[in-house]
C-alpha cells in the first residue's frame, strides 16, 4: 500500500508529460489539412488520458465523477442540439466556463489561507483572469447571438469600463502593495464583484469588426488562467494545456488584429467605441438586380471565378452546393479561386471549416494579399453572403467604422455577383457601396437556394 502511495504522483507526472507530448504533437498536427484530423483525435486522446490519471488516488471520487458525469452530459446536450451557425455563441460559452471553473478553483484556493507571497499572488492572479474571462464570455456570447443590443458608447458600457478599470488597480493594488490583506473576507469579496463586474466592462466597449480579437483573446485568457490554477494546483498538465492554449490564443489573437489592420492596445483601449458612424441603411443610389438565369449566362462565359464566401454561407449552409459549382465551372474550363477573409463569419476560420467539410481542396483557398493585387483580371467574383468584408469603405471613406480594415477588394473585378437576401448591413452595422457600383449585380435570395438554381441551369 506504502509502495503504490509513493509511486502514484510519480505515475501520475510520467503520465503527463506523456499527455503533453500528445497535446503540444496534436496541435501542431491541425496545422496541415491531411493531419488534422489525426491531430484532433491525439490532442482528444491526451485530454483523456489526462483526466483519467488525475482520478486515481483522488480523496473524494464520487464527488469527482459526479462532476464529470454532469459535465458530460450537460456538454453533448449542448453540442447535439446546437445548430450550425451557433457554434460561435457556444465557443465563446465554452471560453468562458473555461475561466469559471479557474476562477472557481483560485476561490477554493482562497480557502486554503494560501500562505506565502506567490500562493497568494497566483489566487488573485488566476480569479481575476478566470472571472474576467467568464463575465466577458458571456457578453461576447450576447453580442454574437445579437441577443445583447447595448451600444458601445452608452452611458451603461462607460460605467462597466470604468469599473473594468477599478478592477485592475484594485488587483495591482492587493498583489503588490497589500498581499496579505487579501486573505481577509471582505476584500477578497471586493475583488470578487470587482473583477465579475470587470469582466463585462472588458467586453462591452468593443464591437463591430473588432469582435474577432476579443473572441480569440477570451481564448487565450481562459489558457492563460488554466495555466495558473496548475501552478496553484502543483499540476503539470494544467500548466502545459493551459499555457498552450494561452500562447496559440494570443498567437491568434495577433493574426485577428493584423487581419483587421490595428494594434491589439488599440482595440482594446480606443476600439470602434469612438467612431461609430453607422450608416444602417442610407441610399447611396441604383442597384442593379440580377436573376439566376442571366448570372449563369455570365458564369458559363468567365474564365476566371473568384469565390468569396461569408457569414451568409454560414447561415444557408451552401457550402456543399458552393462546392457542386466550383467543379461545374472547372469543367466548363474557368479557374476558380476562393478568396478567403480571416474574420469572414463569426468565428477564426470559420470559412475554411466550411469549406474543409464540403471538400473544397486547401489549395484553392486564398488570401485576401493574394487576390487583391490580380482582382483586375478576375472576369466574376461571386460573394456568398459575405458584407463586411468586401466593402470597399474600409479603403475608401475615412469616416467610416471600419475604416482602414483590410478587405478582398472585389469591386476591382470585372464583375461582381452579391448572393443575398435583402441590403442589410453586416456584424459591423454599415452601408456597403459595393452593392451601388455599376459592376454589381445583386442576385438576392437565399444563398443555398441561389447557387443551387445555378448549379441546376449548368446541369441542364
Ligand atoms: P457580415 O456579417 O458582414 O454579412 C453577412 C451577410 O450575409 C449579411 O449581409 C446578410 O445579408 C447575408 N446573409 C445572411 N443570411 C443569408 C442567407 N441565408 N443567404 C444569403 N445571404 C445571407 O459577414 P462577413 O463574413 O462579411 O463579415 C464578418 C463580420 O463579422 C465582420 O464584421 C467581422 O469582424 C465580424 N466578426 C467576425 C468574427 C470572426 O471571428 N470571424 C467574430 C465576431 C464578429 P441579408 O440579411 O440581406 O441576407
Amino acid at each position: 500500500m506504502d509502495i503504490l502511495s509513493i509511486n502514484i504522483p510519480t505515475i501520475q507526472n510520467i503520465t503527463y508529460i506523456i499527455a503533453s507530448v500528445l497535446f503540444i504533437t496534436g496541435i501542431k498536427m491541425l496545422g496541415k489539412e491531411s493531419t488534422a484530423v489525426k491531430g484532433n483525435f491525439l490532442s482528444a486522446l491526451a485530454m483523456f488520458i489526462a483526466v483519467a490519471i488525475t482520478c486515481i488516488g483522488i480523496v473524494n471520487p464520487l464527488l469527482l465523477f459526479s462532476g464529470i458525469i454532469i459535465g458530460a452530459i450537460v456538454g453533448s446536450i449542448i453540442a447535439l442540439k446546437v445548430k450550425m451557425t451557433s457554434i460561435p455563441e457556444m465557443v465563446a460559452l465554452f471560453n468562458g466556463f473555461g475561466g469559471l471553473a479557474t476562477f472557481l478553483i483560485a476561490w477554493s484556493e482562497f480557502n486554503n489561507n494560501p500562505e506565502s507571497f506567490f500562493q497568494s499572488a497566483l489566487v488573485m492572479i488566476t480569479l481575476a483572469i478566470g472571472g474576467i474571462t467568464f463575465t466577458g464570455s458571456l457578453v461576447a456570447y450576447g453580442k454574437l447571438s445579437e441577443k445583447l443590443k447595448i451600444a458601445k458608447t452608452s452611458f451603461i458600457t462607460k460605467i462597466f469600463t470604468t469599473i473594468f478599470y477599478i478592477a485592475l488597480a484594485f488587483l495591482c493594488y492587493s498583489i503588490f502593495v497589500t498581499p496579505f490583506i487579501v486573505q481577509s473576507f471582505e476584500f477578497f469579496t471586493i475583488l470578487i464583484i470587482l473583477v465579475l463586474l470587470g469582466g463585462i466592462g472588458f467586453v462591452l466597449p468593443i464591437g463591430g469588426g473588432d469582435m474577432p480579437v476579443v473572441i480569440s483573446l477570451l481564448n487565450s485568457f481562459s489558457g492563460i488562467a488554466a495555466a495558473f490554477a496548475g501552478l496553484l494546483l502543483f499540476n503539470n498538465v494544467l500548466i502545459v494545456a493551459g499555457s498552450l492554449v494561452g500562447a496559440s490564443g494570443l498567437i491568434l489573437t495577433v493574426i485577428m488584429a493584423k487581419a483587421m489592420n490595428r494594434s491589439i492596445g488599440n482595440i482594446l483601449f480606443v476600439g470602434y467605441a469612438s467612431s461609430g458612424t453607422s450608416a444602417t441603411s442610407e441610399e447611396q443610389g441604383e442597384i442593379n438586380p440580377i436573376s439566376v438565369s442571366d448570372a449563369y449566362l455570365i458564369l458559363e462565359n468567365a474564365s476566371s471565378v473568384l469565390i468569396v464566401p461569408g457569414y451568409g454561407m454560414a447561415v444557408a449552409q451552401a457550402q456543399h452546393t458552393v462546392r457542386e459549382l466550383g467543379e461545374l465551372l472547372e469543367e466548363n474550363g474557368t479557374e476558380v479561386k476562393y478568396g478567403i477573409h480571416p474574420v469572414a463569419g463569426r468565428m477564426p476560420g470559420h470559412m475554411n471549416v466550411l469549406l474543409a467539410e464540403a471538400n473544397v481542396s486547401y489549395d484553392v483557398l486564398a488570401e485576401p494579399d493574394d487576390v487583391n493585387p490580380t482582382m483586375d483580371v478576375v472576369d466574376v467574383a461571386v460573394v456568398i453572403g459575405a458584407n463586411d468584408v468586401v466593402n470597399p469603405s474600409a479603403t475608401e471613406e475615412p469616416g467610416s467604422p471600419i475604416y482602414g480594415m483590410p478587405i478582398i477588394e472585389v469591386h476591382n473585378a470585372k464583375t461582381v455577383f452579391v448572393l443575398k437576401r435583402s441590403m442589410s448591413s453586416g456584424f459591423a452595422g454599415v452601408q456597403n457601396p459595393l452593392f451601388f457600383k455599376s459592376n454589381t449585380r445583386m442576385l438576392f435570395g437565399d444563398a443555398k437556394e441561389s447557387i443551387s438554381g445555378l448549379v441546376s441551369e449548368f446541369k441542364d
